[in-house]
């Protein structure tokens, strides 16, 4: 079901930004759209969009429950999210619980260690450069972000990962690893924005032994296992029956 809103501000791979009649806030709208490796591999499910959308809304009320700032004001239906504008600040930041994905291929930690500490690893947010690894050294030639700023984006990722994961635990789910995105509101406030759903986490069930079937995320899409969609629906279900 579509919903009235106003001019197209931003269309990405997986969401449609739309403008609305307040200036400070934005519709989001969630698409079925699945896409891996930079856009080489895309598809489309049924239902992705709305899981995704509501999984994110979930997350984002017991983030803001708990004190962390988010962009999310509502959810509008299935697939629309009605959100703060932020100036969204062009890092991916990503944190690690267990070692995974492209940590594994880029030194020689073994896949499913447990990390003694969250990992936090910034990206450069470009697809045309393919989202590069970041130094500090790097961050800071950029001048994407100031050193305080550097050090409340680090505090908000590791309190957000704090939560989740104590969350998650809750509900038999592990949180390998997550990619989140913050951006400033009109006021100045830093807040997560983007989505936070099995398309940018790695979810594992903690019931499973078996090293595919517990996949609940979009590594099922990436690697072909089949039923990512059965998986984002079990994320969900766990999730709505804890709240
Ligand atoms: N991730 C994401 N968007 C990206 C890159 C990564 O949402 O553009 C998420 C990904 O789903 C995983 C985490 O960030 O949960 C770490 O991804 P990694 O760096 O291991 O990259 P990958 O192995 O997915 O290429």
């Amino acid at each position: 079901m579509s919903l009235a809103h106003g001019s197209l501000v931003y269309e990405g791979k997986a969401k449609r930004v739309f403008r609305t009649d307040h200036h400070d806030e934005f519709l989001v709208q969630f698409k079925d759209d699945v896409t891996a490796f930079n856009s080489k591999k895309h598809e489309k499910f049924e239902t992705k969009g709305s899981l995704n959308c509501q999984i994110s809304a979930l997350i984002f009320k017991f983030l803001e429950d708990n004190g962390i700032p988010t962009h999310f004001i509502d959810l509008r239906n299935d697939c629309w999210m009605l959100v703060q504008k932020v100036e969204v600040i062009p890092i991916e930041i990503v944190i690690r619980n267990i070692a995974y994905g492209s940590l594994c291929k880029e030194t020689p930690l073994e896949i499913g260690s447990e990390l003694a500490h969250p990992l936090m690893d910034l990206y450069y947010k470009d697809d045309s450069l393919g989202d590069p690894l970041l130094t500090d050294a790097r961050l800071d030639l950029l001048s994407l972000v100031s050193s305080s700023q550097k050090k409340k984006i680090r505090s908000l990722a590791l309190e957000v990962n704090n939560f989740l994961k104590i969350f998650f635990t809750g509900i038999d789910l592990v949180l390998v690893d997550f990619k989140l995105e913050m951006g400033f509101n009109n006021r100045g406030e830093l807040l997560v924005a983007d989505e936070i759903s099995p398309d940018t986490c790695r979810i594992w069930d903690a019931k499973s032994e078996n090293c595919q079937d517990r996949i609940l995320d979009k590594d099922r899409f990436r690697k072909d296992l089949g039923g990512m969609i059965e998986g984002y629906e079990e994320v969900l279900r766990r999730i709505k029956k804890s709240l």
